[in-house]
C-alpha cells in the first residue's frame, strides 16, 4: 500500500517528478525550484539533451539533502496534452524511479494540467496510473528479485485548499477503481493451475462478501444441466475442472429497475481443445478469462463507489482441453435458449460459453442493456493492433457512449461492423448456427462473424426481435501490453474496468 500525502514541510524525498511543457513558461512552482537550485532546468534545455518532448525523461542529481533526485519529464506541446498521455507519463516516471530502487518520491502537479482536468478529475487519472504503474505480478519470483513497491507519494501543487479537497475526492475514487483494475490483472497473470474456473468463483465470492448490496450464486454441473446450459457444458467436458457459472447481482439501483447486465469470457485456459493451437499461439492462454475478470472487477469499483445502479455479472467460466472426454468438432450442442450449434472448430469456444450466458440474459433477466467482453478473436487483433478494443453494437447510443466514457478516461475503443454478411455466414444446414464463419475466405471477417454469431443469442429466441439493447467489446486485442509499455508492466493490463465505470457513472 502506498501512502499518498500532500508534500509539508519536512518534505524529504527521493525523488522529485517534475513535468514540464516543450512551449510553456515553467510555472511557478517548477520556476521557484529553477531559482533554488540555481537555473539547472535552463541549463539543461540549453544543452539540448532534454526538449520536453512528450515522454522524454531525464533524471538529474541535485546536491540537495531534500530533493537528491529530479526527474524531468517533457509533456510536448500543450495543445497535445490529454489524459491518456498524462497517465502515461505518470506511469512511465514511475516504472522509471522504481528501476532505480526509489520508494519515496514527489510529484509536481502543474497549473496548466489541473485547469486542464479539474482537480478532482486529476486525482482520480493521476492516482489510478500511479498505482497502474507500481503493480508487478512478482510475488512467484524471489524477493530479492522482486520490484520494490512505492511506499511514499508526495503532491506538490500550487492548487488551493478548495482544490486540494476536489483532489482529495479523486484520489479517493481513483484509489478505488484502481483496486478493481490491479485485482482483473492479478486475476489475469495467474497461472492457469490456479487460476481454474473453481478458483474464480471463490475470488468472486471474496468480492461479494466485501459488499452489502451485493449477492452471489455459482452454478455447477447439475444446475447446468437444469437449465439446458448444453454448449458450457459442451466446451467444459474434456477438461478435470469443473465448469463454474458466476452470477453477481449488485443492488445500487431502486427496486425493480432494470439491471445493467455484464457479460464476461471466463476460459481458464485455452488449448483449443481438439483443434489444437500450434504452441506459439498456446502461451498466453491463461488470459483467456479477461472478460470474466473485468466484469467482477468493475462490479467491485461500481459497489466501491456506490454507482447507483442495478448491475448483473454473468461469467460463464471453464477449460478449453483436448481429452478422450473432450468435445469433437462436427458435434452439435444445444445452448439454453434451444438453438443448436454445429461445432466447426474446437478452438472457436468463447462464443459458446457466451451463448448460454447470453441466453440467461435474454430469459431470466430483465436487462437495460446487456454488455459482453471477450478475449475472443486473433482477427481483431490483427484489425486493431494492441491499444484499441473492438466495439460492435446496432445501438448507436451505446456506441457513442462507450467511445466518449473510453476517451475520458484514456482507454481506446473502435468500432467494427455487425452486417447480414457477417449473420449470414455463421448460417448452417444441419443445425441453427455454427460456431464459425468466413466472409469471402479463409479467417476473412472473423472479428464480425464472431459477434454475428452473438448476436443471436441477444435475439428473442421465437419471434427473432432485439429485446434489449446490446454491444460486444472484443477485448483480445487490448487486453495486454505484450512485454509491457514504458508506463505498465507486462501481462493483463485490466483495461475496460474503468471506461465501464464513466460508462456506468
Ligand atoms: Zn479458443
Amino acid at each position: 500500500m502506498i501512502s499518498y500525502s500532500f508534500v509539508g514541510e519536512k518534505g524529504k524525498m527521493d525523488a522529485l517528478v517534475v513535468p514540464v511543457f516543450e512551449d510553456k513558461k515553467f510555472d511557478t512552482l517548477v520556476k521557484d525550484l529553477n531559482d533554488l537550485h540555481e537555473g539547472l532546468f535552463d541549463d539543461v534545455k540549453k544543452l539540448k539533451d532534454f526538449e520536453a518532448k512528450a515522454k522524454q525523461m531525464t533524471l538529474l542529481y541535485t546536491q540537495d539533502k531534500v530533493v537528491p533526485r529530479i526527474l524531468l519529464v517533457g509533456m510536448g506541446k500543450k495543445k497535445s496534452m490529454n489524459v491518456r498521455l498524462w497517465k502515461q507519463l505518470v506511469g512511465q516516471s514511475v516504472v522509471t524511479l522504481q528501476g532505480k530502487k526509489l520508494q519515496k518520491i514527489g510529484y509536481v502537479l502543474p497549473v496548466d494540467v489541473v485547469k486542464m482536468f479539474g482537480a478532482k478529475k486529476l486525482g482520480v487519472e493521476t492516482t489510478v496510473a500511479i498505482e497502474a504503474a507500481n503493480y508487478a505480478f512478482d510475488s512467484h519470483k524471489t524477493k530479492d528479485a522482486r520490484v520494490k513497491s512505492l511506499k511514499n507519494v508526495l503532491f506538490a501543487s500550487d492548487m488551493d485548499g478548495r482544490q486540494k479537497k476536489q483532489f482529495l475526492v479523486g484520489h479517493k475514487n481513483g484509489l478505488s477503481i484502481a483496486e478493481g483494475v490491479n485485482l482483473v490483472r492479478f486475476l489475469g497473470n495467474t497461472p492457469p493451475t490456479v487460476m481454474t474456473p473453481t478458483y474464480l468463483a471463490k475470488e468472486s465470492e471474496k468480492v461479494a462478501k466485501k459488499h452489502k448490496k451485493m449477492k452471489i450464486k455459482v452454478l455447477s454441473r447439475p444446475d447446468m444441466k437444469r437449465l439446458g446450459m448444453g454448449c458450457l457444458l459442451g466446451v467444459s467436458q474434456g477438461s478435470q475442472h469443473e465448469p463454474k457459472f458466476i452470477i453477481l447481482e449488485y443492488s445500487g439501483g431502486k427496486k425493480g429497475d432494470k439491471p445493467s447486465v455484464l457479460v464476461g469470457k471466463g476460459i481458464t485456459f485455452d488449448s483449443g481443445g481438439l483443434s489444437l493451437k500450434p504452441g506459439a499461439y498456446m502461451s498466453d492462454m491463461k488470459f483467456d478469462m479477461l472478460g470474466a475478470a473485468t466484469v467482477l472487477g468493475t462490479i467491485h469499483v461500481a459497489a466501491a463507489l456506490g454507482i447507483k445502479k442495478n448491475i448483473v455479472g454473468l461469467m460463464p467460466s471453464c477449460e478449453n482441453m483436448p481429452s478422450g472426454t473432450a468435445y469433437r468438432p462436427d458435434d452439435i450442442l444445444t445452448a439454453m435458449n434451444g438453438k443448436s450449434v454445429l461445432i466447426d472448430n474446437t478452438d472457436a469456444e468463447g462464443r459458446l460459453i457466451l451463448a448460454d450466458a447470453l441466453s440467461y440474459a435474454t430469459m431470466k433477466l430483465k436487462p437495460k442493456e446487456v454488455i459482453d467482453f471477450a478475449t475472443l478473436t486473433g482477427a481483431c487483433m490483427v484489425a486493431l493492433g494492441n491499444e484499441r478494443s473492438g466495439v460492435f453494437s446496432h445501438n448507436d447510443k451505446i456506441v457513442e457512449r462507450l467511445d466518449s466514457a473510453s476517451k475520458e478516461i484514456g482507454e481506446q475503443l473502435w468500432r467494427l461492423p455487425l452486417g447480414l454478411e457477417y449473420s449470414e455466414a455463421v448460417k448452417c444446414e444441419i443445425a441453427d448456427i455454427k460456431n464459425l464463419g468466413q466472409v469471402g475466405g479463409r479467417g476473412f471477417g472473423g472479428a464480425s462473424t464472431a459477434a454475428a454469431f452473438l448476436e443471436f443469442f441477444t435475439k428473442h429466441p421465437k419471434s427473432g426481435d432485439e429485446i434489449y439493447p446490446w454491444a460486444h467489446i472484443d477485448l483480445s486485442s487490448c487486453y495486454w501490453g505484450g512485454k509491457g509499455k514504458p508506463w505498465v508492466r507486462g501481462g493483463a493490463n485490466g483495461f475496460g474496468v474503468q471506461t465501464m465505470i464513466e460508462y456506468l457513472s
